[in-house]
């Protein structure tokens, strides 16, 4: 193994492997920016760069599903390529597979190569995109199949003016559609109907504060929605993608589907699981996101179903926001723009509250936010620690105690009244590596932008 024949570019050595199966102690080695092998320190091979990993766990590079940089857009001071992705990177994510809610939406070859142009330039990690299911898009998609997108994000309720919901009909005849490719298609799973006419109530009665949100848009609505999309997966023979699940109501829906054969997946995000409706009544409209956050008891239930391996991912749903987009809207909750975000606290929140306070092992998390996210949207070199794969990879230090503040953090649009801001985390990433290329490290960008590529689907 020690000639110069087999010499590696780079050996990770001392860490602790988080492999698919399980961790082991030992090296792994880097050439041409894939992983090249996976040995005991004994059997690593000599190499020009040797990171010491000791004390540190090694992941696969985070995958993220559900990222929102919004560029191009009518609101540069929320977030960019260079900005999102190098506080991707601070967060151990190397692949951002990212929404089509920009300005105009990845609707067809045009829109999509505009946006590779932009992400070209700028990125610091991994891309792919989503493209849009709306009805501008009818007709469209193997096009933009053929540009590479890796799925097609749907609004069952009102996205925005630039980025409209789809109705019934449009829907199923662009699952049908996107079903000739066997496409993946994502939905926002919550009933139009129900949410907008509850919401009246309320403003009618002149109920403006955080609380009402979450009752305004009531279990049913995203129970109806995931079930009428479930059929219309099952009818169409549509590969079904369920986005940001926030109630633990739908798991025997989506278990009985499951178990029917439907080709479907759910993700969760982080804020589900560690915030909950307490945090809507603190924070107001800076815990506002749709689906909204639940109760404490959903909240510790959908743990349960995690640790039961019933959700196949997690998604960051980076959504940023400046604190004026809010702060201008006074106290009226139904006004706030809804989303909440941090991709660099995914992980972070991950190991502290799932690996420590929880006992998920460090395998399940990697299969969650990396494995199974890249299996799914077809990116199968990434998302693993396998010879062979892409060399993305992030080196955490489990045990660092450490305060969150939006004012380190490389997002461009510094959300200080977040309910994350000042949160202390046990577990900090220290350095993260995209195709063997140190990417970040102790709190630094090590690449110009434009290092990042786009990634097109491959499956
Ligand atoms: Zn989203």
């Amino acid at each position: 193994m020690k000639s110069s024949k087999s010499k590696a570019d780079t050996v990770i050595c001392n860490g602790l492997l988080v492999l698919e199966n399980g961790t082991m102690e030992g090296a792994l080695a880097i050439k041409d920016g894939k992983i090249a092998a996976i040995t005991t320190h004994e059997c690593a091979p000599e190499a020009n760069r040797v990171i010491d990993a000791r004390g540190m766990a090694v992941m696969p590079g985070l995958v993220d599903p559900h990222s929102h940089i919004w560029e191009p857009t009518h609101y540069p001071e929320r977030e960019d390529y260079l900005t999102g992705s190098q506080a991707a990177a601070a967060g151990g994510i190397t692949t951002m597979i990212e929404m089509p809610l920009s300005v105009p939406p990845v609707t067809n070859r045009d829109a999509f190569t505009y946006k590779e142009g932009i992400v070209e330039k700028k990125t610091v990690v991994d891309v792919a995109f989503w493209g849009a299911l709306t009805e501008k898009s009818t007709g469209h998609y193997a096009e933009l199949n053929e540009c590479g997108c890796v799925a097609y994000k749907v609004f069952i309720p009102y996205a925005s003016p630039d980025y409209p919901h789809t109705p019934d009909y449009a829907l199923l005849k662009s699952m049908e559609e996107i079903s000739q490719f066997n496409g993946l298609v994502g939905v926002h799973a919550e009933n139009a109907d129900i949410i907008h006419n509850k919401q009246k109530e309320f403003e009618a009665k002149g109920i403006f504060n955080g609380a009402a949100h979450e009752q305004a848009r009531p279990e049913i609505a995203e129970l109806e929605a995931i079930s009428r999309v479930i059929l219309f997966a099952e009818y169409t023979g549509c590969r079904l993608h369920i986005c940001h699940l926030s109630t633990v109501k739908a798991r025997t829906l989506i278990r009985q589907a499951k178990e029917r054969g439907v080709d479907v997946t759910v993700e969760t995000c982080p804020h589900y699981l560690v915030l909950d409706t307490g945090d809507l009544e603190k924070h107001g409209g800076f815990a506002k996101c749709n689906p909204p956050l639940r109760s404490p008891e959903n909240r510790e239930q959908l743990w349960a179903m995690l640790k039961a391996g019933e959700f196949d991912m997690i998604g960051t749903d980076h959504t940023p926001y400046t604190d004026n987009d809010r702060l201008k809207h006074g106290n009226n909750i139904w006004k706030m723009p809804p989303g909440i975000g941090g991709m660099d606290l995914m992980l972070p929140l991950m190991i502290d509250e799932g690996y420590h306070k929880r006992g998920i092992a460090l395998e399940q998390l990697a299969q969650l936010m990396a494995t199974q996210p890249a299996k799914r949207f077809g990116l199968p070199h990434k998302g693993t620690l396998k010879p062979g794969c892409d060399a993305d990879i992030t080196l955490v230090d489990l045990n660092q105690e450490w305060t969150y503040s939006w004012r380190n953090s490389f997002a461009k649009a510094k959300c200080t009244h977040s309910p994350f801001e000042g949160r202390k985390l046990k577990g900090k990433v220290m350095e993260t590596l995209v195709r063997g290329a140190t990417v970040y490290r102790n709190g630094e960008i090590r690449v110009n932008p434009g290092f990042g590529q786009l990634n097109k689907r491959h499956s």
